[in-house]
């Protein structure tokens, strides 16, 4: 599933393809995605031109000068750059021709992706009640240390809540938690301001890094057969019950937490 760092990766790969173009035509082949695209952007759509893509959480925000488009990936959708003409597949399910000859393609064969609509001045819904960005300057350890004060989720659920901080997945979360040596059940309400600081650090260290491991493959997005790179990260405890901590050789144990699976080392986090 793309996270926060795929979804960054997209949009600085199709940045550069998509700035300053303005839009032909708008081709949609299925609607029915997470949510239906609306009908009237086939309408709303030509002519504008792209000024700036943004990214908010794992929504990507391609600003116009009447309102803005949102994309979201899914489950299993990516985004291309291809020449015009270039032949669709099954699930190519929208392209948004340029006028620089070339089109912007999203294919997604689960279909959770989405393309809405945010008029010039307005929130969508969807991101009205999202948390502030862990790469941001509004994100650091004394703001995760106060909104947990009196919490007993587990500090794992408590760092995933969109409404605390937006793009924590759960890999990047059990990862980040190994690196700040605090176990994923322990009350985010029990941990300490210092610890707090850790913890954010490592969130935007491990994103940073995955964003960066990731931009190696921009040359993808613009690869009529490419697939976009999705970032694989050397892992310390997603994913690997049963081996030896890299740090310390304990066995890495799992739980399921809030439904999702957890990893973590006995020894190396309390
Ligand atoms: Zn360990």
């Amino acid at each position: 599933m793309p996270e926060l760092p795929e979804v960054e990766t997209t949009r600085r790969g199709i940045a550069p393809h998509l700035i300053g173009q303005r839009v032909s035509k708008l081709v949609i082949r299925q609607p029915r995605l997470r949510w239906p695209i609306p009908a009237n952007l086939i309408r709303t759509l030509p002519g504008l031109r792209i000024d700036a893509i943004e990214r908010r959480a794992k929504y990507l925000l391609v600003h116009t000068v009447s309102g803005s488009a949102l994309m979201h990936l899914g489950m299993s959708g990516s985004l291309r750059v291809l020449d015009t003409g270039t032949p669709p597949g099954k699930h190519d399910h929208y392209d948004w021709q340029l006028d620089s000859g070339r089109l912007l393609r999203f294919t997604d064969p689960r279909r959770f992706g989405s393309l809405l609509w945010q008029p010039l001045g307005s929130t969508h819904t969807l991101l009205a009640s999202l948390g502030p960005e862990p790469l941001g300057d509004n994100f650091d350890g004394d703001y995760l240390w106060g909104l947990s004060r009196g919490r007993s989720a587990s500090v794992k659920t408590f760092i995933m809540d969109q409404a605390i901080v937006v793009g924590v997945g759960n890999i990047y979360a059990a990862e980040a938690l190994f690196a700040a040596g605090i176990h994923p059940r322990r009350k985010a309400g029990s941990v300490s301001r210092a610890r707090h600081g850790l913890l954010a650090d490592a969130i935007r260290r491990i994103l940073e890094y995955a964003i960066q491991r990731g931009g190696t493959t921009l040359r993808d997005f613009i690869s009529p057969d490419g697939v976009p790179g999705y970032f694989e990260q050397e892992l310390y405890v997603y994913g690997r019950a049963g081996e030896a901590c890299r740090n310390c050789g304990s066995t890495i144990r799992s739980i399921t937490l809030g439904q999702r699976s957890t990893y973590y080392c006995v020894t190396c986090q309390r």
